[in-house]
């Protein structure tokens, strides 16, 4: 009799003191969001590149990373300023435009509790036209079915910049379609749109698709209009994307780009971005291979290019560790 009531003491403890562990540590856990764009993408799987490493040392900071599939760099820099995205990507025109309470900014105002944490991989503006048109640049597109890009993605934004410089309204094109990146691809190649526009790294899924299952064709984007924008916008560069990086394309393109970037609010507290960071640049090597668009970053230009909104004090403390910065 006493030895079963000592047993059934033993045991209730053990039981509530597993309880009180569990919800201890989950009281701790940090579960860290990171904003991206469509799943075909490569924001999508740089961000996953991101928080596979960040998740790798879950044990030591007790961190959660996930991703969260977006409509992209204006949705994110929008959605973390409202407090439901840890991180984001964006590109570095949108980083910019947020910050200065610039171009599609203007009447938000400056994001001033804007943060950097670090740029990614270049991302030419691509073209990709339905074979037949044999289309050769941008103003071979006047007067087609074009996907313009969903509101909320960086692509959008720049195509507006774009087509503003060229003196272009969305009327030029006889059908100005809004489709997501992800259902660009599937709709050139079942004839639905002649073309689209699309700010993305390379190589991309996205890119792949229908250049292999339609043969469809990249298109420069050059001319006065880009040479004005190169010369006034601090954030632009000629870019191409090399031939034969994608099936049915020897010939490449002549284009001009950005440079993805991660962002943060300034409220994220400092511990959480600077794990972030320790966990992509302790483990550099292997972030560099989870997509062949990062295999050629570098560290020294990853702290700085493209970056207008000042570092995040988590990144900050990090590089200041490395002796990378001041
Ligand atoms: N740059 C694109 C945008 O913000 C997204 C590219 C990607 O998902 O890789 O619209």
């Amino acid at each position: 009799m006493i030895k079963k009531s000592l047993t059934f003491v033993a045991v209730t403890a053990i039981g509530l003191s597993s309880a009180m562990f569990s919800s201890m540590s989950l009281a701790q856990q940090k579960f860290v969001t990171i904003g991206t764009g469509g799943v075909t993408g490569v924001y999508y799987a740089a961000g996953g590149a991101i928080c596979r490493l960040v998740n790798k040392d879950r044990a030591k900071h007790n961190i959660r990373c996930s991703v969260e599939s977006t409509g992209g760099s204006v949705f994110n820099v929008n959605t973390i300023k409202a407090g439901e995205l840890d991180l984001g990507f964006t590109q570095s025109d949108v980083q910019y435009n947020a910050f200065k309470g610039d171009v599609q900014f203007k009447s938000a105002g400056a994001y001033a509790d804007l943060r950097a944490v670090f740029s990614v991989h270049p991302e030419p503006f691509t073209v990709l036209a339905r074979k037949e048109l044999n289309a050769k640049t941008l103003q071979d597109l006047k007067g087609k079915r074009f996907n313009v890009g969903n509101p909320g993605s960086g692509t959008r934004a720049s195509m507006e910049e774009l087509l503003l410089a060229m003196g272009w309204k969305l009327t030029d094109f006889s059908l100005a379609a809004e489709l997501k990146a992800d259902e660009h691809g599937p709709a050139l190649c079942d004839g639905k749109i002649d073309g689209f526009f699309y700010g993305v790294g390379h190589p991309s899924a996205n890119i792949q698709d229908p250049t292999t299952t339609c043969g469809a064709k990249l298109v420069s984007v050059t001319g006065p209009a880009v040479d004005k924008l190169l010369a006034s916008k601090p954030y632009y560069a000629k870019a191409s994307i090399p031939g034969g990086l994608y099936p049915n394309n020897p010939d490449g393109a002549q284009t001009y780009g950005v440079l993805a970037t991660v962002v943060v609010s300034a409220k994220t507290p400092a511990d959480t971005v600077y794990q972030v960071v320790k966990a992509v640049f302790d483990n550099f090597d292997e972030f560099k291979k989870l997509h062949p668009a990062l295999a050629h970053l570098k560290p020294d230009q990853m702290i700085k290019d493209g970056l207008s909104a000042p570092l995040h004090e988590g990144a900050l403390r990090y590089y200041k560790e490395k002796g990378w910065a001041r």
